[in-house]
C-alpha cells in the first residue's frame, strides 16, 4: 500500500501497489499498467502513472473539450 498526493488538488490516495510493482512501473519500456496492476480500478492506476487523481484527470479532459468546442465555434 502506498499513499500518493494528486499533484492537482493534493488529495492523497492509498494505492494497493507492492515494491515490485512500483519497480516495474518505473522501467522502461514500461509494460502495459494494466498488465502489471490488474487489481487497480482506472482512477488508481491514472495517479500511478500521471500523478493526477481520477476526478482532475477527468475535469482536465473536460476543460480540453470545452477549448475544443471553443475553437470550433470561431469558424
Ligand atoms: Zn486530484
Amino acid at each position: 500500500m502506498r499513499k500518493i498526493r494528486c499533484i492537482s488538488c493534493s488529495s492523497e490516495h492509498s494505492i494497493d501497489v507492492t515494491a515490485e510493482q512500483m519497480a516495474e512501473l518505473s522501467k522502461r519500456p514500461r509494460r502495459l499498467i494494466q498488465d502489471i496492476c490488474p487489481n487497480l480500478s482506472t482512477d488508481e492506476r491514472e495517479i500511478l502513472i500521471s500523478g493526477i487523481c481520477g476526478v482532475c484527470y477527468d475535469e482536465m479532459c473536460d476543460e480540453l473539450e470545452e477549448e475544443e468546442e471553443k475553437e470550433l465555434n470561431l469558424f
